[in-house]
């Protein structure tokens, strides 16, 4: 009997599936920001509520702020050693191992220097010269060392993993998703776009690259299953007393605000992790030396936008993006 049940559930399923979409879409809270998980087909229900689960319990375990969180509790070990869990661990070796590759423009330990700004409560200040040099000598892969299981930080030091988190939890939700049979499906996790597979329709995803001065599109960017994040100094800023404009995205050199000339950088890849990376590293860096980064690790392109509203995009993209009514600048190839 129960044979017999199974048999017609699964053919019901089938011809259900050519006649209506499945589609389910939910938003959730995590890491600080808005999420947007979007799944098709079969089964979606049960998949973006799991997908939320898993963003609720990375989001615990890597908030700088929740006193039950791994983070917290390194960044109040008074230079104490302090039992991890194996994702923990995953992800602060590729943070140390992307510091190293990107000379140092992607730095989890600045988080001390990011509170002195007042980016963590919005109480912004213009600290001293002299207050940001005292800081900086918490910051910095050698005040780290990692073991497979624990982390041993300097008295001072303090992770924020708020640049690549997101990237991270996409990889672990594309996986989890793909993995149960997920072929349609859009992440955005506060802005980091994970295109699973193809839209409903069969064709690929398409979306839009803002404009940093936020009057509608630059460009537009077809794309199956990749990640596409962008980092930018126009969403969380401050204007000083001086009339000059203060981002989020700080220059581990100088422990001031970066002002590389880029007014945003996407980067676009299979993966998210090593996007929302270098998203921030390049935003740091500026152009000349992103081009050379590309160069050298290759395995990723990027979209750049220029302070003067010009766009650089690497050659790989170049058939599936497509400029759009905002932009007014020069367009540029890196081949
Ligand atoms: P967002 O999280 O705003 O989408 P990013 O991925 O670029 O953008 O991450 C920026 C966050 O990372 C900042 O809010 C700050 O917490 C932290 N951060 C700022 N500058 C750096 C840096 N150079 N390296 C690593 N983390 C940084
Ligand atoms: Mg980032």
């Amino acid at each position: 009997m129960r044979r017999f049940m199974a048999i017609i559930v699964s053919v019901l399923t089938l011809v259900g599936c050519g006649v209506q979409e499945n589609k389910t879409q939910r938003s959730f809270f995590a890491m600080d920001t808005v999420m947007n998980v979007t799944v098709y087909g079969d089964n979606s229900e049960k998949l973006v509520q799991q997908a939320g689960n898993m963003l609720d319990n990375m989001s615990v375990l890597w908030s700088v702020t929740d006193e039950n969180s791994e983070i917290y509790a390194i960044n109040h070990s008074g230079g104490g050693t302090v039992d991890i869990s194996a994702e923990t661990s995953e992800l602060i070796r590729f943070a140390l191992e992307m510091d190293g590759l990107t000379d140092g423009a992607l730095d989890v330990t600045l988080y001390p220097v990011i509170k002195e700004w007042g980016f963590t409560t919005g109480e912004y200040k213009i600290p001293s010269e002299e207050r940001l040099y005292q800081l900086l000598k918490y910051t910095g892969t050698q005040n780290v060392i990692l073991a497979e299981n624990s982390v041993t930080v300097a008295e001072g030091t303090e992770i924020d993993l708020g640049a690549v988190a997101k990237g991270y939890a996409g990889d672990k939700l594309y996986k989890y998703l793909t993995e149960n049979g997920v072929t349609s499906a859009l992440l955005d996790l506060g802005g980091n776009i994970h295109a699973i597979g193809v839209s409903p329709d069969g064709s690929p995803w398409r979306l839009g690259v803002r404009s940093p001065d936020g009057n509608g599109n630059v460009a537009v960017l077809e794309i199956s299953d990749m990640a596409a994040v962008t980092s930018g100094g126009y969403e969380r800023y401050f204007i000083g007393d001086d009339g000059k404009r203060y981002c989020h995205i700080i220059d581990p050199a100088t422990g001031c605000p970066a002002d590389s000339g880029l007014a945003s950088a996407t980067i676009v890849g299979r993966h998210g992790a090593l996007c929302d990376a270098l998203s921030t590293a390049v935003y740091v860096m500026g152009a000349e030396k992103a081009e050379a980064l590309w160069r050298k690790i290759g395995g990723f392109d990027m979209i750049l936008i220029t302070d003067g509203g010009d766009m650089l995009i690497t050659e790989g993209l170049k058939d599936v993006l497509s400029i759009a009514d905002a932009f007014y600048g020069e367009l540029k190839v890196i081949s």
